[in-house]
């Protein structure tokens, strides 16, 4: 999916307090590329994801996928547009603890018109891959960290979406399961995904096509100068 955002502004408003996450921020991500996003804590990072993810507004600015201006719809439009094609992995895992791991993977499909056996088949297809097969009755209580953020993976590639957006995801693993995310997330971009992923790591940053520095709500070319 191509990215393109134009002088994107945020600003966040709670009573006297006004911040501004985001400071003319503009970015093309060409369909297939691998971007990784780093930048101090509080730079604007997630702020980015979700704006990319359509699960926020920039408030000023353009935001155009494919071509579509995508950047001022209501949020019912941009649940509408997020379906089957924004797959989205957050750092905290946000599993549904009273569902099961089948019926969480099964989340974003509940709207959309397959057949029951197809949706079935995409759940298992997304478990195998995840290698969680055997926790699909499990509670996400009952799983490790790392289980977790496969569920959190497998429920965001479930819809076989072209955008993949990841907010710091081997942030909560030991070494060991990050490496296996990142293992997962290459294997997603060689099979034609676009991913944009926030992360902390130099050598998870590796994985990607190419870096792009936050500091402080832009876009700077070496973050090194600054910190
Ligand atoms: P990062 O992910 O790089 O650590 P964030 O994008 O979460 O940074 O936050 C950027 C800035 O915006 C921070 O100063 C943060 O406190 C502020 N911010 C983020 N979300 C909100 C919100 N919903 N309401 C008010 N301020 C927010
Ligand atoms: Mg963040």
């Amino acid at each position: 999916m191509d990215i393109e955002i134009k002088d994107v502004c945020k600003v966040f408003r709670t009573d006297s307090v006004q911040t501004q996450a985001l400071n003319n921020v503009s970015l093309k991500v060409k369909d297939g590329e691998f971007v990784a996003i780093m930048g101090p804590s509080g730079c604007g990072k997630s702020t980015l994801l979700n704006i990319l993810g359509l699960l926020d507004n920039p408030t000023s600015g353009e935001y155009l996928l494919d071509g579509e201006e995508v950047g001022h719809l209501k949020e019912s439009q941009r649940t509408e547009w997020r379906k089957g094609r924004i797959g989205f992995i957050f750092q905290s895992f946000n599993l549904i603890e009273e569902m099961n791991v089948r019926d969480n993977i099964m989340l974003p499909l509940n709207n959309l018109k397959l057949s029951r056996d197809e949706k079935n088949r995409r759940v298992d297809d997304a478990m195998k891959r995840m290698g969680i097969s055997h926790r699909a009755n499990h509670y996400p209580s009952q799983l490790s960290g790392g289980q977790q953020q496969r569920v959190a993976i497998a429920r965001a590639i479930v819809g076989k979406p072209g955008l993949i957006l990841a907010d710091e995801p081997t942030g909560n693993l030991d070494s060991r399961n990050g490496v296996e995310v990142m293992d997962l997330l290459t294997e997603l971009h060689r099979d034609g995904a676009t991913i944009v992923m926030v992360t902390h790591s130099q050598k998870d940053a590796g994985c990607a096509d190419y870096i792009i520095n936050l500091f402080d709500g832009r876009i700077v070319e070496n973050l090194a100068d600054r910190m």
